[in-house]
């Protein structure tokens, strides 16, 4: 019997586990599996319905990296351009953050709203970010997490139904998706990354859905902060101007590519326009205006550090040596800022806002000896110093310049 049977029967309580579970250690779906699978998938629960917000309803995804603060910048500046974002995220899990832990982290915040309240914030503000419902697509929830349990996670046709099934029921007309390789990433090897986009481009597309992808960089990670509030800090004041970097620059292109799927004009143009939206402040003002309405405290867009939870002991790290950084690894970043308290390993565990890791360095930097190269914010003076330790280690130094590498690495379609 094909997967996508299988797993409709097994929900229904109609195929035992065991047999669902040899099939999904064997492996070898096709793409039609992943179609019929993401059908399967959907019809497992609620659809939300957007029609009410008009034509230009967007969504965006990233397959899950380290320091990837995206979606509270994205969400904000399509909001400022006129597109409507209804966005359910997740919470972190292992190595990578996840939005509604960092969004938690704003004092009075609440993610968990109806559908009703998402279509009124998403109405008045233009942009709302809120936990999966336990209604949407409840059938990727047993499956993801009997696959955790199995360790059948990494097999791109899985991962594309269940990324396309959220994204298909949360209704968007417009789907941007940020499909991480490298280090970090789910599936590392680059070409595996290209076919898990083409396959989610190709599943949105069949259903009627607009659709682009970018294959991006996840070796080092994205931001400077890695860990809940400090995520959040970064954002905001990237916020006040239009700085250029990595995370900026990223959070720029997806919206641009997002824009382009519900407004006919060339990226060129809508990347221009949103980059002045952003210098004009209008994607802070959205973001403060979101947050307000989900009843978080707003003037964490003035003065996020005195707003925000802080963690008692911090620890700078300095550069042992002079030289070029070679090496941020993402995984073991984020590892580190998962051990201070900042993410979890099972799905129910609490986070610590406060903790986590603040980058001064990446990739390609020049460094002198003995220059700060991050600070780590932890409980404990003892937790800082061991995580400072860690810290040092990860960072990898060569003797001759190191080129800075690309973030975005293809669109699909090209
Ligand atoms: N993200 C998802 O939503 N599902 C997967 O299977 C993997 C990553």
């Amino acid at each position: 019997m094909a997967v996508a049977d299988l797993v409709a029967g097994w929900i229904e309580g109609r195929v035992d586990e065991s047999t669902l579970v040899g099939t999904l250690h064997a492996g070898g779906f096709s793409d039609a599996d992943a179609l019929a699978l993401t059908e399967v998938l959907v019809r497992s629960g609620d659809e939300l319905d957007l029609s009410r917000l008009g034509p230009r309803t967007v969504d965006k995804h990233s397959t899950g990296g380290v320091g990837d603060g995206t979606t509270l910048l994205v969400a904000p500046l399509l909001a400022a351009a006129g597109a409507v974002v209804v966005k359910l995220s997740g919470r972190g899990l292992g190595h990578t953050g996840g939005t509604i832990d960092k969004l938690e982290s704003v004092p009075g915040l609440r993610t968990d709203l109806r559908p009703e309240e998402l279509l009124a914030v998403a109405g008045e503000v233009g942009c709302v970010v809120a936990a999966q419902s336990d209604r949407l697509v409840p059938g990727d929830r047993a499956l993801y997490a009997l696959r955790h349990a199995t360790g059948t996670v990494a097999e791109p046709a899985l991962i594309a139904s269940s990324v396309m099934a959220k994204k298909l029921a949360a209704g968007a007309r417009g789907i941007v998706l940020d499909v991480k390789t490298g280090d970090g990433a789910f599936l590392p090897a680059r070409a595996d990354a290209v076919a898990l986009a083409d396959l989610c481009v190709r599943i949105g597309s069949d259903a009627g859905r607009r659709c682009v992808a970018l294959v991006t960089a996840m070796d080092q990670p994205l931001g400077r902060g890695v860990g809940n509030a400090l995520e959040v800090a970064e954002a905001v004041e990237l916020l006040a101007a239009r700085p250029s970097g990595r995370l900026a620059d990223l959070a720029v292109e997806l919206a641009a590519q997002g824009l382009s799927l519900v407004r006919d004009h060339p990226v060129d143009a809508l990347r221009e326009e949103l980059d002045d939206r952003w210098a004009r402040g209008e994607a802070r003002e959205r973001l403060r205006a979101m947050i307000a309405a989900q009843g978080g405290d707003a003037r964490v867009c003035d003065d996020p550090r005195a707003v925000l939870p802080r963690a008692p002991a911090v620890a700078t790290v300095h550069a042992p040596r002079s030289g070029w950084v070679q090496a941020v690894p993402a995984r073991a970043v984020g590892q580190l800022a998962a051990r201070l308290g900042a993410g979890r390993t099972g799905k129910s565990d609490p986070v610590d806002p406060a903790v986590g890791v603040e980058l001064r360095v990446e990739v390609g930097d020049r460094v002198d000896a003995g220059q700060p190269l991050g600070v780590v914010h932890a409980r404990t003076d003892e937790a800082a110093d061991a995580g400072a330790a860690t810290l040092a280690a990860l960072v990898g130094f060569a003797d001759a310049p190191v080129a800075a590498p690309p973030t975005i690495l293809t669109r699909v379609p090209s």
